[in-house]
């Protein structure tokens, strides 16, 4: 899922963005300036990659023991 973290350069609001075309405008989400700059988001990276790869190991034993 493409969402990106942006900050604001009028009012330094970071804030992140569903982006779902490559033509959407992005405005800021306090002050509505599309003057904002696309950010690295490694928070975002590291939930996709969390979700795909698990850290019990992939087993399918060790994840489901301690979860009920
Ligand atoms: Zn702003």
């Amino acid at each position: 899922m493409p969402i990106f973290e942006y900050k604001c350069s009028e009012c330094d609001n970071k804030f992140e963005e569903l982006v779902l075309g490559s033509r959407s405008t992005v405005v800021c989400t306090t002050c509505q300036s599309e003057n904002v700059e696309k950010q690295i988001s490694s928070f975002a990276a590291s939930i996709s990659s969390s979700k795909s790869s698990p850290s019990c190991g992939g087993n399918g034993g060790g994840c489901s023991s301690g979860f009920s």
